[in-house]
Order: C-alpha cells, then structure tokens, then sequence
C-alpha cells in the first residue's frame, strides 16, 4: 500500500481565539474541523499535522515543509504577519512539486499573491447571503462525489467578479449569490512541478466548514494536489558538451562564455 499522503493543514487562528462568534462555530479552531473533515472522508489514505502562525516559524519549519506533500491555507487577519522568509520556503516547496489548497480570504495571503503575481483582490460583502456553488467540471477529480450540478450554503460571505487573478489552468466551480454577483469559485493552476488550488467558501463567522459538500471539495482538492514525482529541475544550467555531436555552422566566439 502506498504511503499516506501527509497534508499539513495551516490556520493563521486568530479569528478563534478574539471572537466569540468564530469560537461558538470552531472551538478547537477552524483546522480541527478540517483535519476531523479530511479523516472522515480519507482515513488512512492521509496523515494530517497541524501548524499555526504563533508556533515558531508559524509551524513551518524546514523539517515540517520536507515532510509535507500537500499545505492547505486558511488565513484572514494576519497575513502581513506572515513572515517573507516563510512565504520564500513554502513558494520553494511548492515549484518543487508540493500542493497548496489556498482557502476562502488566503485569496490575500502573501504566499497565494506571491505564487500568483497579481493582487488576487475581488469584491465581497458580509450579507449572510445564499451562494450557489456550481459545479462546471463535473468530470475533474476534484468534483468528485458532488451528487448534483451544484450545492447551495445558506449563509455565506459573498466574493465577488472581478477576481485579479491569471487565466486559472482549470475553472471546477463558479459561485452565484443572491445579491446577484457571480465568482470563480473554484481555480486551479501548476507553478514549477506543484500544483495549486483556490476554493473560496469559508468565511470565519459562518459554519462553512462543517457543510458536507465543502469538506467533500477540499478532501478532493488535497488528494489532487499530490505531488506527482520526478526530479525538479529548476535551475538553469551550461551545458557545454552536447549529448549527440553538433556540426559546426559557425564560429562560435568562446570569450563570451568565459566571461560570464
Ligand atoms: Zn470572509
């Protein structure tokens, strides 16, 4: 049997800990709900660790990272106090092949801005309004389980278009809300070998993560964003003697070479 897949589920967890309301809906914190979502729906096929951004390194570490093949991303509050050097490690991890689920207000995350290269800003308002998820690629992975063309959370925070972000690779999910917004809801890209996912229900004050279909897209989000093996090759390299003979077409001037 193939190893587990190990998921490291990171929450910034201020929200918890300063808000009654957030607290009432997650007293063990936001991750707990996920990492109990994720047993449930995947048992033995994951082992999840959980880091915070007040442990050393926000729990981060370079063992941690190493020991990682899928980080999901929950964070609101502080992302500037998120610090550069991490941002640096996890962007690293992920060209080397690691997978990020980048959840609901990370959309804002240095990491998410970072690996994307745009402002990922949109519109939203707290409304506790009803948001349509449809589902518009039944077919990919990550839909897997979804029984119908969409499914519907009561009260949501609504996000809205235009969502800065570049073209997605993959567009599974697009969101309408009652006020008449629409959003694309869920994305996924490839930066370097891994593969990145944005899925944006999950507003704190809203018991978004305790609705089946949501920890069913998120479970499937982890599992797809497995890294897929081989050797990264992210650095530019000389290479001065070609594997089969070339004929010369013309003088090549060596001193340029030298000179770098
Ligand atoms: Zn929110």
């Amino acid at each position: 049997m193939a190893r587990p897949l190990r998921v490291t589920i990171w929450n910034e967890y201020v929200h918890e800990l300063t808000s009654d309301v957030v607290r009432g809906l997650y007293p063990e914190g936001m991750h707990a709900v996920l990492a109990a979502a994720l047993a449930r729906l995947l048992g033995g096929a994951v082992r999840v660790r959980i880091a915070t951004l007040n442990q050393p390194d926000h729990g981060l570490t370079f063992e941690v990272l190493a020991e990682t093949d899928v980080l999901t991303w929950w964070g609101h509050a502080a992302h500037e106090r998120v610090e550069d050097e991490i941002v640096d490690r996890v962007q690293r991890r992920v060209l080397e092949g690691m997978g990020l689920v980048v959840l609901h207000s990370a959309h804002n995350s240095k990491i998410f801005r970072r690996l994307m290269g745009t402002t990922c800003m949109l519109r939203w308002r707290e409304a506790a309004e009803r948001e349509r998820v449809w589902i518009v690629d039944p077919g990919h992975p990550i839909s897997a389980g979804i029984a119908d063309e969409f499914f519907e959370i009561e009260h949501s925070e609504m996000y809205g278009e235009h969502f800065d972000i570049p073209q997605p690779d993959e567009l599974f999910a697009i969101s309408w809300f009652e006020g008449g917004e629409v959003f694309r809801s869920g994305c996924t890209w490839r930066r370097g070998k891994g593969k990145v996912v944005y899925f944006s229900p999950g507003h704190e004050s809203f018991p978004i993560y305790h609705h089946p279909s949501v920890q069913q897209v998120i479970a499937n989000a982890v599992m797809w964003a497995a890294p897929s093996g081989g050797l990264y090759l992210g650095q530019g390299r000389n290479i001065p003697q070609p594997l089969s003979p070339i004929a010369a077409r013309h003088v090549v001037d060596e001193s340029l070479h030298r000179a770098k």
